[in-house]
């Protein structure tokens, strides 16, 4: 069987995760399967240079010669450059070519518009825990799209993590205010935790590896629980205890309206760009 051909339009942050994450799949792979051929466009020749070293992808400088003969095509570059690779690939674009997007915030009709009528076309939503291979991705397809496309977009961005299908476009916003924004507030409430510790007294670097460690282990806890994360928390929290008293500072915050707040906020931008 004839090695897939994946073509990256830019190589950057999120390109070379999912790069990273093809390689690491193949490393892993049973069968002896071609490994995918990977062809990367990018301006920049550091960026060109580093990948090829890194991952031995081919490169190109131009974006219409890197796409030829791909049987997919990420489009990796910064959402306000989307329109114009668009327009630059579509004259070679063929109509089996699949292409798949992950910029933020731009729709599957507009891309199938700005790639002059193009159907097979996949937007998917990661999130920058792609980079250490834990991300979390919504896809939207075309309905039109064919099962082996399907599941070519799909094992592409499974490569990076978790790969969920949204069934109606309008849910991406929901998806970006989610998994996309959500690391961030992840990350905030990290930075939250480890300032309230040193207010406490602790050290910075005690206080940093406790938040840190403690994030990352009630995340795990919570993956490999069968019970929900409400659960989990009732059976930490003893009465009158330390917890007890903790949580219900919290809820006193409001810290559930906070982050109805956020998720709204983020989910009626994501509107406004798309
Ligand atoms: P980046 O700036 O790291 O990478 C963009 C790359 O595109 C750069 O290497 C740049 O040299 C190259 N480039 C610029 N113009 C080009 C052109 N005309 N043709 C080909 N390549 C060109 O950006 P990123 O963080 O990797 O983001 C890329 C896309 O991924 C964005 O659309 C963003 O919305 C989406 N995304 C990123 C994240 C993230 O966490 N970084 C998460 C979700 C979605």
């Amino acid at each position: 069987m004839q090695a897939t051909r994946i073509a990256f339009i830019g190589g950057g942050n999120m390109a070379t995760a999912i790069i990273e994450g093809v390689r690491r799949n193949q490393a892993g792979a049973a069968t002896h399967a071609e490994p995918p051929v990977v062809v990367v466009a990018d301006p920049t020749a550091a960026r060109r240079e580093a990948l090829a070293s890194l991952y031995a992808v081919e490169t190109a400088e131009d974006n219409r010669s890197a796409i030829i003969g791909a049987d997919v095509i990420v489009l990796a570059v910064k959402p306000n450059q989307i329109q114009s690779v668009c327009a630059e690939i579509q004259p070679v674009l063929q109509a089996n070519q699949l292409v798949v997007s992950v910029a933020a915030g731009i729709g599957g009709t507009v891309l199938q518009r700005w790639l002059g009528g193009h159907v097979a076309v996949v937007r998917a939503m990661p999130n920058t825990p792609a980079m250490v291979g834990c991300g979390a991705t919504g896809l939207y397809a075309d309905p039109a799209l064919t099962p082996t496309q399907r599941s070519l977009a799909e094992s592409l961005l499974r490569s990076v993590g978790l790969v969920v299908w949204i069934d109606s476009e309008a849910d991406m916003d929901a998806v970006t205010a989610l998994s996309g924004s959500g690391p961030a507030y992840v990350f905030l409430v990290m930075e939250a935790i480890e300032s309230a510790a040193r207010t406490l007294g602790l050290s910075a670097e005690t206080a940093r590896l406790l938040t840190l460690e403690t994030v990352y282990g009630a995340a795990r806890l919570a993956m490999s629980a069968d019970e929900s994360p409400a659960q989990l928390r009732a059976r930490v929290t003893s009465p009158n205890g330390t917890t007890e008293r903790g949580i219900a500072a919290l809820e006193t915050a409001d810290l559930r309206g906070a982050f109805l707040k956020a998720l709204t906020a983020a989910h009626a931008r994501s509107q406004e760009l798309g």
